[in-house]
């Protein structure tokens, strides 16, 4: 499936409803460029799953995890990764909770451990086309 949004409003809105489908143990590996819209899209499944909190890019911690009552919903950002990255997710014990139906996962920069992730993860590609214009490819 491929979408053009036009304003970071349509990409909350395609990211809430993706949200609405969510029946716990997804995983939603985020590619592309700085800018593109990764967070703003993750700010929308957050809204979809009735997360109160801000959503803001954990780019400094790497990972925040959100208490949905019976589910977890785990934002992680691999953007300032680059060096040891296979030993830094190790250290975050994300296999330990990808594939746990109770757990959603959405992965910022997946591309960066493209190996490790799971088979059953849901791709999902975000392109620059102009200042507010981005192109979202599902899988
Ligand atoms: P990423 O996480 O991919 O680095 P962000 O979501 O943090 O990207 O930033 C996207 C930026 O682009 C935000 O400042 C947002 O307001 C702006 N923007 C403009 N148009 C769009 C659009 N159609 N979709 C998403 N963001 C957009
Ligand atoms: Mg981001």
């Amino acid at each position: 499936m491929e979408f053009v949004t036009k304003g970071p409003e349509e990409t909350q809105n395609l990211g809430r409803k993706i949200a609405a489908d969510i029946t716990g143990g997804e995983i939603f590996a985020l590619t592309g460029d700085l800018g593109s819209g990764k967070t703003t899209f993750v700010q929308g499944l957050a809204q979809g799953l009735n997360i109160s909190k801000r959503v803001i890019s954990p780019s400094f911690i790497i990972m925040r995890i959100y208490d949905l009552g019976e589910k977890k919903f785990y934002h992680v950002d691999l953007y300032r990764l680059e060096e040891k990255i296979d030993t830094e997710i190790a250290n975050l014990g994300l296999k330990d909770v990808w594939g746990k139906p109770e757990n959603i996962v959405v992965i910022e920069w997946a591309e960066k451990i493209k190996k490790l992730i799971p088979k059953n993860a849901k791709w999902i590609k975000f392109e620059n086309l102009k200042e507010n214009e981005r192109r979202i490819i599902i899988q």
